[in-house]
C-alpha cells in the first residue's frame, strides 16, 4: 500500500473551491440587438462571472458574428469567453479552421456540441462529425499542434449534459454512457441542459459519479419568467416545463408578479443544484440581463473580490459618453 499523499493531507486544500458563475449570451441578429446585447454585457460583467458562453448556430450560419462577439469580449471587455462549436453545419476542415480563428483571437474555452440535426430531415455531409466526441478529439488535435503557442493557458473543453432524456437517446442511463464516452476523449467539464424539476439535477450528478464521470457538470438554469419561452424551450430540447409553474405565473395579473414567481422558482432551482453539490452555476440569460441579476442577488453567492472595479465594458461606455 503507498503512504497517503502529502498533498491530500494539506488543511488548505480541505475546503471547497469558490463556486463558479457564469452566463450563456447568444451572437446578436440585428443592429439593434447589438446595441442591447452591449448594455446586458457591461450589466453582467459587473458581477465579475467566471466566463460568459457563446452560442454557435448548428447550421454555422452565425459563424462570422459568433466569432466577432467572442472576438470582442476578448479585446473591449475583462470576460472570458467560452465559445460554442457545432459538428452540424461544417466540415471537419472548416472546424479546424475555426477552432484555429478562436485560439489566435485568444479563446481558451470551447464548448465542443454537435448541434441540433436540420429540421428538413437532411443527412449531415459525408466526411462530417457525427458526435461531439469527435469535435472534442478535434479540438485535442488542433491545440496538439499549437503546443508551444499554448504555453500560457491550454485549452478547457466543455460538453453537454443531460438531466433529462436527450430526445433522440434511448435511456438517462445511455446519456450517462456518452458523458463518460466525452469525458475519456479529453472534456474538462459539463454543462447541463435546462431543467425544471428540484430533484432532475442531483439525479444526473448520482448517475454521472455511479458511472465513473468525474468531470465537474455545472447546472444551465434559466430564468423562468417568460411562458412564451418556457414553452418555446421545451418544444426546442423536448424538456418539459413544470405545468405548476406554468399554471402559477398564468395566474400572475401583473409583470412584477410574474417575475417575482419566476424569480423564486428559479433560486429554489439553483439553491437545490448547489444542495446537490454543484461546482456553480451557468445561468442563460437570453440576452437579458434583469432577470438574471435578479436570481444572483437572492441566491447571494459568494463571489471572490477581484482587483479593478471598473469593468472593461463599463469603461468602454464611459469612454463612449465622452466622444459624444
Ligand atoms: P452528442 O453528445 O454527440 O449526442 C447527440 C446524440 O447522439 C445523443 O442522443 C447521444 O445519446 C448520441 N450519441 C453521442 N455519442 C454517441 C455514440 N458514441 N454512440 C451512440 N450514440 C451517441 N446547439 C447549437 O446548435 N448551438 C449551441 O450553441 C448550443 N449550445 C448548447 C449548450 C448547452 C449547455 C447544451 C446542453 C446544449 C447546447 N446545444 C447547442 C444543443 C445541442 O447541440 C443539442 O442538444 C444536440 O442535440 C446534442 O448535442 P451534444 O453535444 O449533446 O451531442
Amino acid at each position: 500500500m503507498s503512504p497517503p499523499s502529502l498533498i491530500d493531507a494539506h488543511p488548505n486544500l480541505a475546503g471547497a473551491a469558490p463556486l463558479a458563475l457564469s452566463y450563456e449570451l447568444f451572437p446578436p441578429r440585428s443592429p439593434a440587438a447589438a446595441e442591447t446585447l452591449w448594455t446586458t454585457i457591461a450589466e453582467l460583467e459587473a458581477t465579475s462571472p467566471d466566463y460568459v458562453s457563446v452560442t454557435y448556430g448548428a447550421s454555422g450560419s452565425n459563424r462570422g458574428t459568433a466569432v466577432e462577439l467572442v472576438r470582442r469580449l476578448v479585446q473591449e471587455t475583462s470576460l472570458r469567453p467560452l465559445a460554442h462549436l457545432t459538428c452540424v453545419g461544417n466540415t471537419p476542415q472548416e472546424l479546424a479552421e475555426i477552432i484555429g480563428e478562436l485560439l489566435d483571437v485568444g479563446v481558451r474555452g470551447i464548448l465542443a456540441l454537435r448541434g441540433d440535426q436540420p429540421r428538413d430531415g437532411e443527412l449531415p455531409a459525408d466526411g462530417s462529425l457525427r458526435y461531439a466526441q469527435d469535435l472534442i478529439e478535434l479540438i485535442r488535435r488542433v491545440e496538439q499542434r499549437r503546443s508551444a503557442l499554448l504555453c500560457a493557458g491550454k485549452v478547457a473543453v466543455g460538453v453537454a449534459a443531460y438531466p433529462t432524456r436527450h430526445p433522440e437517446s434511448p435511456s438517462e442511463a445511455h446519456d450517462v454512457e456518452v458523458l463518460l464516452a466525452k469525458q475519456r476523449s479529453g472534456a474538462d467539464f459539463a454543462i447541463t441542459q435546462v431543467f425544471f424539476h428540484t430533484e432532475q439535477y442531483a439525479q444526473l450528478l448520482t448517475r454521472a459519479r455511479r458511472a465513473g464521470v468525474t468531470i465537474p457538470i455545472v447546472p444551465g438554469v434559466m430564468p423562468l419568467t417568460s411562458i412564451r419561452r418556457l414553452t418555446r424551450l421545451g418544444e426546442l430540447t423536448g424538456v418539459e416545463p413544470a405545468p405548476e409553474l406554468i399554471e402559477k405565473l398564468s395566474a400572475a395579473e401583473t409583470d412584477a408578479e410574474r417575475n417575482r414567481i419566476g424569480v423564486a422558482a428559479t433560486v429554489d432551482l439553483a439553491n437545490a443544484a448547489l444542495d446537490a453539490g454543484a461546482p456553480g452555476l451557468h445561468l442563460y440569460t437570453f440576452n437579458e440581463h434583469a432577470s438574471a441579476l435578479d436570481v444572483l442577488d437572492k441566491l447571494a453567492l459568494p463571489r471572490p473580490h477581484r482587483a479593478g472595479n471598473r469593468t472593461g465594458a463599463a469603461r468602454r461606455g464611459a469612454g463612449q459618453q465622452l466622444a459624444s
